[in-house]
């Protein structure tokens, strides 16, 4: 059967997914799109995938390497090669969709054990042949791509067990290519939760987690993943390094914490020890209020979050673009209680939706909740029952669904996201607003979903018609400057999503030359020849 560029480039479980009836109303409307636009597809991908570059791994080599993995657990087939070239950045999909891989790796290998991977890693670092860890494929920073071809190392395939739960300490050991929903329901069986669900949650691995310094939905009170981590075991070209798990300790630096956010360029995380906690959904109290501006939720929250008497695990604020869009997509407009809100002063435009859920021990989840009504009410904020907030985490994960078919419509789709300290976030929220409202029709949507004493992150949600047949270059342009006006008003390049090769050409200017030339250094101890995820990754050489 024939195997097409579709099949690797939608997300997940690869369902198809389709826009539904009222959304595609509104995106019609903002777009003015034609009957013509909406029945016409774009680039979809759907021929045979023909690799134009063979494999660069001599016969010898192949046999070695299968010596080591075995025959089965290696492929240099053109599906095989192809399926492991991209991530899910945009221009990543742009280029499936055009049937462009200039440089796919040279094999795809999954190894069986961490001795698997210390034998391929040392036997690829003699042969000079660069090894890409591979997750679950959920970079959005071309973290996986392999420009200098060499092994996509499969960690999903045979890594993915639970090793060991110790319920004393309350952690877990867990081989890194494991995904998120078996983890968890592990997890659940025993009455445990990982407590960590990034969006991508389905579709990512543990090990990916930590080697991209992610953060989940419910950061707030969890903390992100360096939060969660107490041991790694991670193989590099130099050798094994791997920490103990004490709760704390003074022998000097720490050297497990530069693997955390290393994006695969030091080496393979195979065993990684995290925090758990006890799942008690039952105790989880639940808040949404409205507020009448976004200024007004980003006071309150920020008092909700400096007043020391607990915090939620989900905080989220929406601006009132994405407000407004959630209302109209979900028909609350038609609704009498829409009327009531907007006799109040909660207008279309302004207004502002948060959403609030705090985990714990029942006294303290309602305490706390307790805590939060009286913040937001002092601050405006009006209480609209725990209702929309359920319902928001009922569909948590399936937004990434609508990417498909919207650029199946032409319409380019991304995220952007940063990090910035309470008192620059208003500004730089003004400003990439403004930056974004120059182009011709766009939605544009923030939320705060990641909150810190000192700060938050802000993730941006946009949409717009494409240029067709100048795809890549129209996003290209259009995300550098968003990017410089993100760095320009002092966010991070990154909260959440990683450098990968995609931020790479701001991070000198970001952490400066003695920081990049540290860096530097210690991959150039770890990883002498240059193997582990070559060329263009955090601004390495
Ligand atoms: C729709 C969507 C939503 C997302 N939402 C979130 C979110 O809410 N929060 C968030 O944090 N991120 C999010 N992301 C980004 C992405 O899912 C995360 O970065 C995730 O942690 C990557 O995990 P993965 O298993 O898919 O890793 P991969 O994409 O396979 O790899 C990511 C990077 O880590 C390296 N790597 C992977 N495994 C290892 C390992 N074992 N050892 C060494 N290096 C390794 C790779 O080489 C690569 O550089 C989202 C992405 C998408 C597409």
């Amino acid at each position: 059967m024939k195997k097409t560029y579709r099949e690797i480039l939608k997300w997940g479980d690869k369902r198809e997914q389709k826009i539904d009836d009222i959304t595609l109303n509104i995106l019609k409307k903002i777009f003015s799109l034609s009957k013509q636009d909406l029945t016409e597809k774009h680039l979809l991908g759907d021929n045979e995938i023909k690799l134009e570059k063979k494999t660069s791994l001599s016969e010898v080599q192949i046999n070695d390497l299968k010596k080591i993995a075995g025959d089965e657990n290696i492929h240099t087939d053109d599906f095989s090669r192809a399926n492991f070239s991209y991530g899910k950045y945009y221009t990543e999909l742009l280029l499936l969709r055009k049937g462009l891989i200039a440089n796919p790796p040279d094999a795809v290998i999954a190894p069986k054990s961490h001795n698997d991977v210390v034998m391929l890693v040392n036997y690829c670092n003699e042969n000079m042949i660069p090894i890409i860890p591979v997750g679950g494929q959920s970079s959005v920073t071309k973290g996986v791509e392999t420009p200098k071809g060499g092994i996509a190392l499969d960690l999903t395939k045979h890594l993915n067990q639970v090793l060991e739960v110790n319920t004393i300490n309350m952690t877990v050991k867990v081989q890194a290519g494991m995904f998120g929903p078996a983890f968890e329901k592990y997890l659940n069986k025993l009455g445990y939760s990982c407590g960590h669900f990034p969006q991508s949650f389905e579709f990512s691995t543990v090990g990916g987690w930590v080697a991209a310094k992610g953060a989940g939905q419910a950061s707030t009170g969890y903390g992100r993943i360096d939060d969660m981590i107490v041991a790694l075991k991670i193989v590099t070209p130099e050798g094994i390094i791997e920490n103990k798990d004490y709760p704390s300790k003074a022998e000097a630096w720490d050297t497990y914490p530069l693997f955390i956010g290393s994006e695969g360029t030091l080496g393979v995380i195979t065993e990684i020890t995290m925090k758990i906690r006890k799942l008690r959904p039952e105790n989880t109290q639940y808040a949404s209020f409205i507020f009448k501006s976004f200024e007004n939720a980003v006071y309150a929250m920020r008092k909700i979050m400096q007043a020391d008497f607990g915090k939620p695990h989900l905080f989220r604020i929406s601006d009132p673009e994405e407000t407004d869009i959630a209302f109209k997509t979900k028909g609350f407009e038609e609704k009498f209680s829409n009327k009531v809100l907007k006799a109040l002063g909660y207008l279309p435009g302004k207004r502002c939706l948060m959403f609030v859920s705090v985990e714990g021990d029942t006294r303290y989840t309602k305490f706390v909740k307790r805590q939060i009504k009286k913040t937001a009410k002092k601050c405006k904020g009006f209480y609209i029952g725990s209702g929309p907030t359920k319902n928001w985490l009922e569909q948590r994960y399936s937004s990434a669904y609508m990417r498909e078919p919207l650029m199946d419509l032409g319409v380019m789709t991304d995220t952007v996201e940063t990090a910035v300290t309470w008192d620059n976030l208003i500004t730089l929220w003004k400003s990439v607003r403004a930056y974004v409202k120059q182009r011709n029709k766009t939605v544009f949507m923030s939320h705060i979903s990641h909150v810190y004493s000192n700060g938050a992150n802000l993730y941006f949600t946009f949409l717009s018609p494409t240029e067709k047949r100048n795809e890549e270059n129209d996003y290209t342009q259009f995300h550098k400057g968003l990017i410089d006006t993100i760095y320009n008003n002092k966010g991070s390049l990154s909260h959440h999503h990683g450098i990968g090769r995609v931020l790479a050409p701001w991070m000198e200017a970001a952490v400066s030359r003695e920081v990049i030339s540290a860096m530097q250094a210690i991959k150039n101890h770890f990883d002498p020849n240059g193997i582990m995820n070559p060329s263009g990754m955090l601004g390495l050489k």
